[in-house]
């Protein structure tokens, strides 16, 4: 929805000063020492403290040029030089700023601006544009953000934007830097906001204040000793969720009495840590008891994720996980939980793989999880080799057309009589066809070996063919590199490569017709 706020902005977005802000907005910007110099003396007018001085040149201790920075010897603040005969019209710098301004006690405005300091004519004193960025409207219990739009009609467009968050200050002057100098935050104390920044220091200001006045109730979670609870959920949330609807510390973060003084002070994660695993002891364990819950929470409640995963995976309860856990680890460190947890996962992620029954508890909770975890392990290789080796027998169908002899040469083209043998000639031979397997069982390649006819047993070189029937690489020992212990490759080899490519054009084309005209006969 668009809509057009007449004042107090003029025509391109600019924001009139208000009294008491000029000065705050002054000391966030940039100062200039103007000076003029004779024989003997100085003149010098300083932005900072605003007066004309004349000093004897032996008194201005700064070395004076054009640009370069310094302190201004009068007020002592940092200042930069620039000599008073060059003109002003060009000097500009820019910062963004987030003025609080109270309509009345129940309506703050943060208004967003990128201000301007600039120099007209021969005046020596800034002077400051505000250009309206953003502004959000804060009343109790509401919180509504407007973006400033440039308009091709002529003029600017306040927007709403749906959600609160951060102010933007890109703008057609090119500025991206979206940081800003908060001015007069004291305007606060006389509004429904007062509280919401005592002995708190919030990252992001306006997301803060807005969220704030949205929620008033944050200010319950702040004097109950949550407060970083309150931040946590000012700033993102994070999975945490309040009950606004009460002003009740208790009902707001479902919590009992005993509760409350168990977690004040608490972080967000250890709240919602906390709040996870008593979820899952009642429902699941109907463990009411908060001493038991809170027993399980000190120890468990950093591992809340990791413990969740493997429930879900395994359908086995927080209680059986955490009791499991506490009976094997007898050191009560976290790192050891951490890695025993760890294991288990891996374990329970390959009994799953391995379809074993979980709901047995010798296998759910093996005596030794780590010589169970072994033992799964190997199963796993074992059934992954074996799923490869059936890839492979069925792409091995198609893989009629590669064999070759050349009974003349004394070479021949054979296929990999297993994935193993695979790796076991990139072992052999110093390269890397190994890596290429798993590619080979699913076809997508073919890997065949080059032996010398009288042994056909012992690796010599290896060749990967594409699936369109044209040969990729053929290597030898150590990929036939010469500063690798490798032999340059004889042009035996190369010719018969170019053979070998001949032969096999021809016959993935003779494969491919009888495939077809069998294809055609079995329809
Ligand atoms: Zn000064």
């Amino acid at each position: 929805m668009n809509y057009f706020r007449p004042t107090p902005y003029d025509k391109y977005g600019l924001l009139p000063m208000e009294p008491g802000e000029e000065e705050e907005i002054a000391s966030h910007m940039p100062h200039y020492l103007f000076y003029r110099r004779d024989k003997s003396n100085v003149d010098f007018y300083c932005t900072a403290c605003h007066n004309r001085h004349y000093m004897h040149k032996s008194e201005f201790s700064e070395t004076l040029g054009h640009k370069r920075r310094g302190l201004c010897p009068a007020c002592q603040e940092a200042v930069e030089f620039r000599s008073m005969c060059f003109g002003r019209k060009t000097l500009d710098a820019w910062e963004n700023f987030v003025i609080v301004r109270v309509e009345s006690e129940n309506e703050v405005h943060l208004e967003c601006c990128g201000a301007r300091l600039y120099f007209e004519e021969d005046d020596m004193e800034p002077r400051y544009d505000l250009f309206s960025k953003a502004y959000y409207e804060l009343r109790p219990g509401s919180a509504q953000k407007y973006a400033n739009r440039w308009c091709w009609y002529g003029g600017y467009d306040w927007t709403e934007i749906k959600t609160l968050g951060e102010p933007h200050f890109v703008s057609c002057f090119g500025f991206s830097d979206n940081s800003y100098y908060p001015i007069c935050l004291e305007r606060l104390d006389k509004t429904f906001l007062r509280y919401a920044l005592r002995d708190y220091k919030p990252s992001y200001l306006v997301t803060y204040l807005s969220k704030y006045a949205k929620h008033p109730n944050i200010e319950y979670l702040v004097r109950g000793r949550f407060e970083r609870i309150a931040e946590a959920v000012v700033v993102g949330g994070q999975g945490i969720y309040i009950n606004w609807r009460s002003t009740d510390l208790k009902k707001m973060l479902r919590l009992d009495r005993a509760e409350i003084n168990l977690l004040q002070g608490c972080s967000a994660d250890e709240y919602r840590e906390y709040i996870s695993i008593r979820r899952h002891l009642n429902k699941e364990s109907g463990i009411v008891d908060h001493n038991r819950i809170a027993r399980y929470w000190t120890e468990f409640g950093y591992f809340d994720d990791r413990i969740g995963t493997i429930s879900t995976q395994s359908g086995l309860t927080y209680k059986q996980i955490m009791d499991y856990c506490l009976k094997n680890v007898k050191d009560r460190g976290s790192r050891a939980k951490s890695e025993f947890l760890c294991d288990y996962r891996d374990y329970i992620n390959d009994c799953i793989e391995l379809n074993y029954d979980l709901t047995n508890r010798t296998v759910a909770f093996p005596r030794d999880l780590h010589t169970a975890h072994q033992r799964t392990m190997k199963a796993i290789v074992i059934k992954q080799s074996r799923e490869m080796e059936e890839r492979r027998a069925v792409s091995d169908k198609l893989r009629e057309w590669l064999p070759y002899v050349s009974e003349e040469k004394g070479l021949a083209v054979i296929l990999p009589k297993s994935v193993a043998e695979i790796v076991e000639e990139g072992r052999a031979l110093s390269h890397c066809v190994g890596g290429y397997a798993d590619r080979h069982a699913e076809g997508l390649l073919h890997i065949v070996f080059l032996r010398r006819l009288d042994d056909l047993t012992t690796p010599y070189y290896t060749i990967e063919v594409n699936t369109e029937g044209r040969m990729v690489q053929c290597r030898g020992y150590a990929n036939n590199a010469v500063y690798n212990d490798g032999e340059p490759k004889p042009q035996e080899i190369k010719d018969f490569e170019a053979e070998y490519q001949q032969y096999i054009i021809r016959s993935i084309k003779e494969f491919k017709k009888k495939r077809k005209k069998k294809a055609r006969r079995s329809a």
